[in-house]
This record gives structure tokens, sequence and C-alpha cells, in this order.
């Protein structure tokens, strides 16, 4: 293996097992912090620990040159996993790196963190010219997108956003991102005593049994899915239950989708309730989709680096949402990209070296002045 591919996963096995599950990534965010300010780099954490109510912020990352007036590419990878790797013993194998099947492997998003780590010591060390860019490693991405809800990027012009993040191979990338909103649907019935007063009741289960068979639930359409995830309530076996709660989702790449197949949802259960008991409804969005025009410059830019790092692009359609779509929510054109840390949130977690040295290829062909 080449010194500067050695280098690249070595860093990956200095930060992999370093603790940082979401809301409490202090210690892998201060050692990125402390290699980076090593190598020259200017880091800022921004004050999203106090947001999302962990103990660290989001780090922002300037290579020497950065010129903060100019037009500027983000880079961007998170530094919270789904569970703790503080026990993680990686196993570097011909072909891939894997955990010892005790734990996950980190790979989602420690691979996103060292290759945009690497690259901004490699560029801090050199005099060779780049694009004018930046990288953000952003908190609480597993639990909810927080840390990219929080960062505040306003100051800075930037023309496209790259997210390190997507489990699929190097090459992938996700043009078209479904949104996603969550509801809680809370039915409220009256309690009575199960044997000696029954009509007295409105079972509350009854009420959401009712409303639940009349819904339409999996794939809607083409664009949309709707699923209920959750059900709990009932206080015990001889009582009429008096509260039900349902949580849900829908998921569209049409925003305007969500919005009616929520409305189909509420008018569904309200009617259920009429006459027999209540309904508290309340949806709440967790992220808006994003769909790109393949002529776009974000897309035909990342076209041209993929081509340049000898692979072939390869734009899909994809049910789950990244960082990259709340970027694109405020205006700016964002995409996640493959990295190839497969089978994440599992023990099996792993990737090929081809990829991450492949991936790192990505990040330097994106930041080349052609
Ligand atoms: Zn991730």
């Amino acid at each position: 293996m080449p010194s500067r591919q050695q280098e690249l996963l070595s860093l990956f096995l200095r930060l992999a097992p370093i603790e940082g599950v979401s809301h409490a990534e202090r210690a892998i965010a201060d050692e990125v912090t402390t290699i980076l300010r090593r190598g020259g780099v200017r880091v800022l954490e921004d004050d999203a620990a106090g947001v999302v109510k962990g103990n660290a912020g989001n780090l922002l990352c300037f290579p020497p040159s950065f010129d903060g007036d100019a037009p500027a590419i983000l880079l961007e990878a998170h530094l919270d996993t789904v569970q703790s790797t503080a026990l993680l013993r990686p196993v570097v194998k011909e072909d891939r790196v894997t955990s010892d099947g005790t734990t996950i492997l980190g790979a989602d998003n420690r691979m996103g963190l060292s290759i945009l780590v690497d690259l901004l010591l490699g560029v801090a060390g050199s005099k060779a010219p780049h694009k004018n860019f930046f990288v953000a490693l952003t908190v609480c991405e597993e639990t909810g997108l927080y840390g990219a809800d929080a960062i505040d990027l306003s100051r800075h012009n930037v023309t496209a956003a790259y997210v390190f993040d997507c489990s699929k191979r190097p090459g992938i990338y996700i043009l078209e991102s479904v949104g996603l909103y969550a509801y809680t649907a809370q039915f409220l019935g009256k309690a009575s005593h199960a044997g000696v007063a029954p009509e007295e009741g409105v079972s509350a289960i009854g009420l959401a049994a009712a409303a639940i068979s009349k819904l339409r639930l999996g794939r809607i359409d083409a664009d949309t899915t709707s699923n209920i995830g959750k059900i709990y309530g009932g206080e015990a076996v001889n009582v009429v239950p008096d509260k039900v709660t349902i949580e849900g989702e829908v998921r569209s790449f049409c925003p305007e989708r969500i919005k009616q197949e929520l409305e189909v949802i509420e008018r569904t259960f309200e009617d259920a309730v009429r006459g027999a008991g209540r309904l508290q409804f309340k949806a709440m969005p967790d992220f808006e989709p994003y769909v790109h025009k393949p002529e776009s410059p974000a897309i035909v830019k990342l076209d041209c680096a993929l081509r340049a790092a000898g692979l072939t692009p390869q734009p899909i359609r994809y049910m789950g949402g990244s960082d990259a779509n709340k970027y694109n929510a405020r205006g700016i054109p964002a995409v996640n990209i493959g990295i190839g840390a497969q089978k994440p949130h599992s023990v099996e977690e792993f990737f090929l070296l081809e990829d991450l040295h492949k991936s790192s290829g990505i990040a330097h062909e994106l930041i080349q002045t052609r």
C-alpha cells in the first residue's frame, strides 16, 4: 500500500475507537481539533452544543489559504456514531476493515471524517493550488441531523456542499432524497371498569384500531411511503383504556405529497373518533426532500470529480435523509455521496480498502482547480 494510503488508514484506525455517540462527541471533537491545529488548519467550534443539549459543537475547519469573501465549496462529515466505539477492536484484513464482531466499526461516519481530516492536513502541508473550500464536521447526525440544523453558514458563500456519508459504494450519489415528517396521534376515550360498567367507558384502543384499519400503509405511490411504527396505551386488563398513542411517519420525494398524505391520515383519524372520543394530532418535519437536476452546477461538478477519480457517476433516488437535506432546505445545493461504509449501524459493518482510497480520491478531485 502506498504511504499516502497507509497514512489515511492509520488515521481511521486512530479516530474510529474514540468515544463520540450523539450528544457526547467531546472526546472525538477534541482529538480532531488537536490533530488539525497541529497541522496548520484553523478550527472553530460553534455553539451547537447548547442547542442540541450535547457536550460538543460542530467544527468548522479552514485550510490556511481559505478566502472568507470568495465563493467556497463545503465538504462535510459527522462526528457522532450511532453506538459507542470505545471498545472497538478494528481488524484490518487483506481487502477490508471490520470490527471484531462485538461492536460496530463506526465507519459511519469515521470513514468520511478521516478522509476530510486527511484532505485538510494534505492541503495545509502543500503549496499546490486548490479550490476555495472548507470542512464542516457536525454533531448529532444520527439522532436527527441536529448539528447540521444548528450550523450557521450564513457568513460564507457556499456554492455547493458534498456530504461524505452515504453507505453506497464510491461513484454512487443521492441525486434525489425523500423528506420525512413524523406524527403523533393520541386517541382519547373514557376509562371505566371493564366488567362492572363497560357501557360507561369508551375504548381508546377500539378507536385507534378502527382508525388504523381505514388507513393505507406501506408504499402509497412511487414517491411516497407511510408507516405506523409505534402504538402504546392502556392501564390494566380490567380497565377500558382511555388513552392510546400512535407514532408514525410519511416520506416522499414531493413535499406536497407529504402534506396531502398527513391530511388524509388526520382526517381518517378524526372520522374514526367522531361522536365517541377525541383526537390530538401533531405532525413535525424531520427533514425536507431534495431533488437535483442532473445539469445543475453542483451535480456537473460532482460528475466531473468522480470521472477524474476513475469512477462512473451513478445518481440514485434514496428513501433516507442525511445532513445534505438540511443544507438543501436552506438553499445550499448539497449532495450525499457514497463512500462505501457498508452495513452501517450493525456489528457486521465494514469497508473495502479500495473504497477508502477511492472516496479520498473523490474529495481530492472535488477541490482540484481545472
Ligand atoms: Zn452517517
